[in-house]
């Protein structure tokens, strides 16, 4: 008899977004003319700028046509794609080569799949709090986890520790949930930790685009020695609004060789046998994001979101309450008041401020005494909540 992956029953129930719909549907049941801010949403709220749309319209007419129309796109992602990301890594003096990109329907799918380059056996580091489907895809594959803490003592950014060895290691940098960012030095010394242990670092960079400050590393491959030791793995999502029309784009290295082999060849094989490529329109729409109007347009869109979070900051410190994150990032973690436990916190501020957002406990054990708002909310939304926050 089939016998299912018996991984699946080692899951934990996700009861935090279900538990959250059931709270804000019963109160606003309760109090129907009650006006509810949604702080909590990991989903942008600013549609695609007007060079996707029209690059998105032209590859449509395209497929309208036998002279113009495109079947089967190359499994990697279409070149002129990937010469696209090249360049925009090379607009950051980062030596990217076009075959050491490969295009992806996005960053949770390749978190996934990437999984496909590494033996059971291996095990992966998850600094938490962290985005629960690094656990969970972990889980799902059998692999031993090493949950590693951080906290306001490093900043949710920690160093690595000598005495504990991990083979995969996961870094977000600018994090969710935390906002937190890892400096230069802290990266050097994960790169060197991976390179002296011979890990692989997967750095997830879906945030970088939120980076303001000149000294924080977008990507990974700024810091020397990455090449040999770490994949990156990038999204449009956040950057472009691309969370329902789906593109990201992973970076493995040519210098990235683990036991003699080389892990830019094994994706090469694993994608030419298990995906047939992104659609050629959303690959289109996406070259549109790196063009210099793209660029300029989706910056008006982020500049929305950084200035939420400005405004979120500012009633935090109006307050009084530590916060991590919201310079860097579309994420504030708020050390909850009065010892509040964060779902304690989220039942006061729905309750008496009519607030939505994400109890910490849902991003690991250890944070239950914190809490995430996000910046990707409307801007009149995000303007009440803060003077709500600051008569708290
Ligand atoms: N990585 C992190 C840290 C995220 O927060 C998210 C989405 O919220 C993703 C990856 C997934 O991005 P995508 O929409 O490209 O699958």
């Amino acid at each position: 008899m089939l016998k299912p992956n018996p991984n699946y029953a080692s899951l934990n129930e996700s009861y935090l977004f279900y538990n959250i719909a059931q709270k804000v549907r019963e109160y606003q049941i309760n109090n129907p003319d009650k006006k509810l801010l949604h702080l909590g949403i990991g989903d942008v709220s600013l549609p695609l700028c007007k060079a996707v749309i029209t690059e998105l319209h032209n590859a449509v007419n395209e497929q309208a046509s036998k002279d113009t129309f495109h079947g089967y796109m190359p499994e990697c992602g279409a070149p002129f794609l990937r010469e696209a990301i090249s360049d925009y890594y090379k607009g950051r003096n980062i030596e990217i080569e076009p075959d050491e990109v490969f295009v992806s329907s996005g960053a949770s799918d390749e978190l996934g799949d990437i999984q496909d380059l590494f033996d059971k056996s291996s095990s992966a580091l998850i600094i938490e709090p962290a985005y629960p489907a690094y656990v969970d895809a972990n889980i799902m594959a059998g692999r031993k986890i090493i949950h590693f803490p951080s906290g306001e003592n490093d900043g949710f950014a920690p160093y690595p520790d000598e005495k504990i060895k991990a083979d995969i290691i996961y870094i977000c940098s600018p994090n969710n949930p935390t906002g937190a960012v890892f400096t230069k030095e802290k990266l050097a010394a994960w790169v060197e930790y991976a390179n002296k242990n011979g890990s692989v670092i997967l750095f997830d960079a879906a945030y970088e685009a939120f980076i303001e400050n000149e000294d924080i590393p977008h990507s990974i491959f700024e810091i020397d020695g990455a090449k040999e030791c770490a994949i990156e793995i990038c999204s449009l999502s956040k950057t472009a609004g691309f969370t329902g029309t789906r593109l990201g784009y992973t970076v493995i290295p040519k210098n990235l060789e683990r036991n003699k082999m080389n892990l830019n060849s094994m994706w090469i094989r694993n994608r030419t046998t298990k995906t047939n490529g992104v659609s050629y329109i959303i690959q289109k729409g996406a070259s549109a994001v790196f063009t210099p109007e793209g660029q300029k347009q989706i910056r008006e869109n982020l500049n929305v979101y950084k200035k939420n979070a400005k405004i979120l900051a500012e009633a935090f410190d109006s307050v009084g309450l530590w916060y991590c994150g919201g310079k860097n990032a579309p994420y504030l973690f708020v050390k909850c008041p009065e010892n509040k436990t964060s779902w304690e916190f989220f039942d006061y501020l729905l309750n008496e401020h009519q607030i939505i957002g994400t109890p910490g406990i849902g991003f690991g054990q250890n944070v239950d005494a914190y809490f995430r708002f996000t910046s990707f909310g409307s801007e009149e939304e995000t303007a009440l909540a803060a003077e709500r926050i600051k008569n708290m």
